[in-house]
């Protein structure tokens, strides 16, 4: 048996000063440090907090077919090195994308043996798979990934609203979710056509070919869809804080909707984007100051469900640096090794506790994925997946932090709060200090 002893445990009921015990690979209870029996494996912590691995239900690993922009290895180095303990991946950006059970089947292949955190896959919902659904959910997928407008690359294809209403069905007999890109390509198109010959070094072009409308109409369609077919709808990525007065009533309303954003969201604000920064590039875009409060407003008041990274990393080159041009950059920001840091340097600043950070990056994340049985929790019974985090330190960032493939981010030279010491897996440690040590034993989650 193991003891992980800590000053503050962060658990569902509190932060407290406890032992955590762990058998196999799981937790066997959490009790008073001066209640360890004799004869365990001690490892003890001190002043640095010991919160649940954390869950990430947003991640593009690229895996097969575009290693080249990430992979299995590097992405879950990532993850241990900023403790997160378990991945759901996306469905596009590895080819062929996750549409039929035979994709996903060569994406396990591709998994086998090269995790250093556990993973589960998505499965996508395109023009044409409506028949595949339930065949995926047999497979093991957790949910389901759909976009309402173009998703940037082409082997993975939006559904129209036709489209939709033909597979919905066949999602909510699965009873797992659908989590859907929600911008709607009429407002895009719109402002874009306004936008021919204008500035694309400018940060301003980009986001107003991107409005809030495009969101909110998207957001409108989902929510009465929702009402009609009855699926569990989950909208990933909110940007704008417009649409969560309308989310926060139908969530009132009993719909199974929920909500998450990500670090650059709550982060970065459109004012400080300068001219050709293509690295601040996502979509939809990173909008105002105050619409980032209002999206902290949004998870303080329980409307936003959760944070997840939208790890979304491609080869350098495609962000074109080298032009700074916002319509042709690839659109994604890579932060699995930061996020804990990111998160917890504007949530401590807003007086938020390491309960809001659990609630919000562990037990939320599970949830959506159907893991929160196993994942997500210092609790008797969960898997023995723990992060040794600092909460004071401060550290400026620096490459040597990021550990995924391709070391570019728009994070660099910030001073953040929070220090990843160590990522354990089952119990076995995954990232200590700067190292990965052991094996890669990291295995998928499913759900059947
Ligand atoms: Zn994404």
């Amino acid at each position: 048996m193991q003891a992980f002893f800590s000053q503050q445990v962060v658990m569902p009921g509190g932060i407290r000063r406890a032992a955590v015990l762990v058998e196999g690979g799981q937790i066997q209870s959490v009790v008073p440090p001066d209640s360890v029996p004799l004869g365990v494996e001690a490892h003890d912590f001190g002043e640095a907090a010991i919160l649940p691995g954390l869950v990430d239900s947003h991640v593009h690993i690229n895996d097969p077919g575009r290693a080249d922009w990430e992979g299995f290895e590097t992405a879950t180095r990532a993850a241990a090195a900023g403790g997160y303990t378990l991945l759901v991946d996306m469905p596009l950006n590895c080819q062929p994308a996750t549409c039929s059970v035979a994709a996903l089947e060569l994406k396990r292949a591709a998994a086998q043996g090269r995790c250093r955190v556990d993973w589960a896959a998505w499965g996508g919902v395109v023009h044409d798979n409506q028949n595949d659904i339930v065949a995926l959910a047999a497979a093991g997928v957790v949910g389901f990934k759909c976009f309402l407008v173009h998703p940037g690359i082409d082997s993975f294809t939006m559904v129209s609203e036709q489209q939709l209403r033909a597979a919905l069905p066949h999602v909510a007999r699965t009873g797992l979710p659908l989590l859907v890109h929600a911008e709607l390509s009429g407002p895009i198109d719109k402002f874009s056509e306004t936008l021919g010959h204008a500035d694309w070094r400018r940060y301003a072009t980009y986001l107003q070919s991107r409005p809030d409308e495009a969101e909110l109409c998207a957001i409108r369609l989902l929510l009465s869809l929702c009402r009609q077919y009855k699926f569990r709808l989950h909208i990933v990525h909110l940007s704008t804080s417009q649409a969560l007065r309308e989310l926060s009533t139908v969530r009132s309303e009993g719909l199974p909707v929920s909500v998450e954003t990500c670090p650059h969201y709550l982060h970065f604000a459109s004012e400080a984007i300068a001219d050709g920064a293509t690295l601040q590039k996502c979509a939809p875009p990173i909008r105002s100051r105050e619409n980032r409060e209002q999206l902290w407003q949004g998870l303080s008041d329980g409307i936003i469900d959760l944070i997840a990274t939208d790890h979304s990393p491609c080869r350098p080159e495609m962000k074109r640096l080298d032009e700074g041009n916002f319509k042709t950059a690839w659109g994604g920001i890579s932060s699995l090794s930061l996020a804990l840091p990111v998160i917890w340097t504007e949530a401590s600043n807003r007086g938020f506790s390491l309960l809001d950070i659990v609630h919000w990056m562990a037990e939320g994340p599970a949830r959506l994925a159907g893991c929160h049985r196993r994942k997500g929790r210092i609790a008797a019974g969960y898997d023995a997946d723990l992060v040794v985090f600092d909460p004071d330190s401060e550290f400026l960032l620096g490459k040597e932090r990021l550990h995924y493939q391709h070391p570019v981010s728009p994070y660099l030279g910030e001073k953040l709060r929070g220090i990843v010491k160590a990522t354990y897996l089952r119990g076995k440690p995954v990232f200590v200090e700067g190292e990965f040590p052991g094996m890669a034993i990291g295995r998928e989650f499913r759900l059947n």
